[in-house]
């Protein structure tokens, strides 16, 4: 436990992980693999002494209390992974922020990235066809407004690439506690995000809300 404490510390690279209890660890590391993320690097760092430690203030997996205003404050004007480089805006979600349905994308492409919107443009229009149109012939009745969209990453891969395990890792958080925040009963998982956040439902949730969440 000790060693696995450390090399995620080390891995993550912040001090988070080591102000983390067992429980607390396993649904990290849970996260990341259900993202995708196959192997933990080792990043040389120095260790911080215990004063050092004690100093910092140590940010929990999802604050207590967390709103999507508040995660897209800490966002900022994010550079925390390379795709912040060709980034025109950061697209951080919207819709309903109590919503039982929640659309995840891969991460935004041209137009989203032009207005700081997920899925606007030929995307964003089969996508409010799908849910308006197609769900009602189901007998599901909702509108777009109805429900939360948004990305796995929120900054657009350059020529629209699959974003990278590194990327995913860092703008994970966001998405993790976007979804803690919602508390969603469902997520569908769209387009290749389905493989990028997969499980044995093709979808990453958090362990907190998987007792009771449905998935598409
Ligand atoms: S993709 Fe996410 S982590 Fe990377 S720069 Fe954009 S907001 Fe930050």
């Amino acid at each position: 436990m000790k060693f696995v404490k450390q090399l995620c510390t080390r891995a993550i690279g912040n001090v988070e992980c080591a102000s983390m209890d067992q429980e607390q660890l396993r649904k990290k590391l849970e996260f990341y693999r259900d993202l995708g993320v196959k192997q933990i690097y080792r990043r040389e760092m120095p260790e911080p002494d215990a004063a050092q430690q004690a100093a910092v203030a140590l940010p929990s997996l999802a604050p207590e209390n967390d709103t999507l205003a508040r995660i897209r404050e800490d966002i900022g004007d994010c550079r925390r992974c390379g795709l912040s480089k060709q980034r025109k805006n950061i697209v951080f979600g919207v819709g309903n922020d109590s919503a039982k349905l929640v659309f995840v994308g891969e991460g935004p492409g041209a137009d989203e990235d032009e207005q700081g919107i997920p899925f606007v443009g030929r995307a964003g229009q089969l996508l409010t066809q799908m849910i308006e149109n197609t769900a009602a012939k189901e007998g599901i009745h909702i509108k777009r407004s109805d429900v939360y969209i948004c990305n796995v990453v929120k900054c657009r891969p350059p020529e629209n690439r699959t974003p990278q395990p590194d990327e995913m890792e860092i703008c994970g958080q966001f998405l993790y506690r976007q979804l803690m925040t919602i508390q969603p009963k469902a997520i569908c998982a769209l387009f290749a995000s389905s493989m990028l956040l997969r499980s044995s439902a093709a979808v990453t949730i958090p362990a907190e809300l998987s007792a009771s969440l449905r998935v598409r």
